[in-house]
């Protein structure tokens, strides 16, 4: 770096001849290193040690990004804006505990760091942070806009959402009272009845639309040019949807898709007609609510255009705790027999929840989420065998955005004996949703600027369309057709820097320590 020598920067360059710096990129061969496994006629294993050449292409200039939030006049759709401003201004405020910092905690990237190596002359761990890893963007630099079918202004909706501190609230105040959700689309048998009343900023027509697209396609280059962007992300961060039907000719191909878009066909959601406005724009799109906005006809679309999408559903609270733990469990050899998932919340998603409809798409993306490390261990559980495992989520308007998680976990332990794991997890909702917000827009603005090719082939590409690198932070991470969804949360924070590492040339973490070891 070029800091100076009292104030080191945490950057870094690496030394090696399969990486190669130019002023726009970074260069790196990268050997990929797995092991194949083929079964021999007897049913024994034979693992292949496979390497695989790629080189990865990082480009280095970190564009002027725009964030739109739709939803963004919702709990955390306020929240991330006032914690965006209030790091950018470097804002203190009194709260009865003493004052307190903007800071960014909660973000992987902008509040963990990851080992880069061992020091030359000590053989110490050195640490850097998360974000410089790779050239990114700095979350003070995201100008924010977006839709909302409420259209209070960003002042008075942080204060309906009643997550902020009064003193942190009134030095943001004036900047967000400026801040106006552009007018969105409601098709009101999407999401709960009970979310009438805040429909006051919408566009005409109740059903899907080629003028919807049109639309929202045109506030995504009006955004980008009035503020002089290079780039925009698009997340949803609206009321969760009921979940569309799969239909046969209608969601199930690209095709199907646009024409039952121009058709108003009525199980065309809002969240995929701006998925498809996005992905018609080449602009990023991830979903943070947990319906199936992705239906099949959105993801051939994005795959044909290029287009990033990701989602489903921020991972915030109680999953992220069952995807460590039950990691955990399982890892530790225990057998994890039931689990049972209580939640209570008073803030608008809960109310919105308290239907049925919306309920249920909420419970299909907290069920799923131990399949994969279930299935992994064949010594404890057999061929389709699972833990019990039941979500309850209740609307408590007293509790506001201060939801309450009540997890029992129970396991089988040695000889029988039982391990009971009581849980009481009271989860600032959107305190916690904000920084994956920003993790999110961060790694998948990051995504746009990284390119790979097998060794020796032309041409470089992009990744798949389907950003499962974002996993980390969402619940039902959506992954390329075909592929295996991984939940653990170990695993998923693993992909996501190692692959990073990958980028400039760098081996995995790998925590062996042999350095330590022998001697
Ligand atoms: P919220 O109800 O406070 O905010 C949602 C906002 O979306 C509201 O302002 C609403 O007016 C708006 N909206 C609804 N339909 C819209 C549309 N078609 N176009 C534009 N705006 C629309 O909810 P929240 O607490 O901010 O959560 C947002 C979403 O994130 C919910 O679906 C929730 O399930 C999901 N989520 C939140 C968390 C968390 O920890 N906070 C975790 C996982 C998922």
């Amino acid at each position: 770096g070029n800091g100076s020598p009292a104030e080191p920067t945490n950057t870094f360059i690496v030394n090696s001849p399969n990486v190669v710096y130019t002023e726009a990129e970074i260069r790196s061969k990268y050997t990929y290193r797995t092991t194949s496994v083929e079964t021999d006629d007897r049913g024994n294993f034979v693992a292949t040690p496979k390497e695989t050449p790629y080189e990865f292409k990082v480009e280095r200039k970190v564009p002027k990004v725009g964030m739109m939030l739709v939803g963004w006049g919702g709990n955390n759709g306020t929240t991330v804006t006032a914690g965006i401003i209030a790091n950018r201004h470097k804002l203190a405020w009194e709260t009865k505990e003493g004052p307190r910092e903007a800071n960014y905690y909660g973000s992987v990237i902008m509040g963990s760091t990851l080992k880069l190596g061992t020091d030359a002359k000590t053989a110490r761990e050195i640490n850097i942070p998360f974000h410089n890893i790779l050239p990114m963007v700095h979350p003070n630099d995201l100008v924010i806009g977006g839709w909302d079918i409420s259209g209070m202004n960003l002042a008075k909706a942080m204060d309906r959402a009643q997550v902020l501190e009064p003193t942190l609230k009134a030095q943001v105040k004036k900047e967000m009272s400026e801040m106006v959700p552009l007018r969105s689309i409601y098709y009101p048998d999407f999401i709960a009845a009970n979310q009438e009343d805040r429909a006051d900023n919408v566009l005409e027509g109740t059903k899907a639309s080629m003028a919807h697209v049109e639309q929202l396609r045109s506030d995504i280059r009006e955004f980008k040019s009035s503020n002089g962007l290079d780039k925009v992300i698009v997340m949803w961060t609206a009321n969760t949807e009921r979940y569309a039907d799969i239909i046969a000719g209608v969601n199930d191909t690209a095709d199907n898709l646009l024409k039952a878009i121009e058709q108003g066909h009525e199980e065309v959601s809002p969240s995929t007609v701006f998925a498809v406005a996005s992905i018609l724009e080449q602009t990023p799109f991830i979903n943070g609510s947990p319906q199936n906005t992705f239906v099949p006809g959105a993801i051939e679309l994005a795959e044909r255009h290029n287009a990033f999408i990701g989602g489903d559903d921020f991972k915030s609270g109680q999953t992220k705790m069952k995807s460590a733990l039950v990691d955990f469990l399982i890892n530790a050899g225990i057998k994890l027999t039931s689990i049972a998932s209580y939640n209570h919340l008073g803030n608008n998603d809960g109310k919105n929840l308290s239907s049925q409809k919306q309920f249920r798409s909420k419970e299909i993306s907290k069920s799923n989420v131990v399949d994969d490390m279930v299935e992994a261990n064949s010594v404890l559980y057999k061929k389709g065998e699972h833990p019990d495992h039941c979500v309850v989520i209740k609307y408590m308007p007293a509790v506001a955005d201060n939801k309450r998680a009540l997890d029992e976990y129970y396991a089988e332990i040695f000889m029988g004996g039982h391990q009971t794991i009581s849980m009481f997890n009271i989860c600032e909702d959107s305190l916690l949703a904000s920084p994956l917000i920003i993790d999110l827009v961060v790694i998948a603005e990051m995504m746009t600027r990284i390119q790979w090719k097998a060794s020796g082939s032309e041409d470089y590409k992009s990744f798949h369309s389907v950003l499962s690198v974002l996993s980390y932070m969402l619940k039902a991470p959506l992954t390329p057709p075909g592929t295996p969804v991984v939940n653990a949360l170990a695993k998923q924070r693993a992909a996501l820097t190692n692959i990073f590492r990958a980028c400039v040339g760098l081996e995995p973490e790998s925590d062996m320590t042999l350095e330590h070891k022998l001697f």
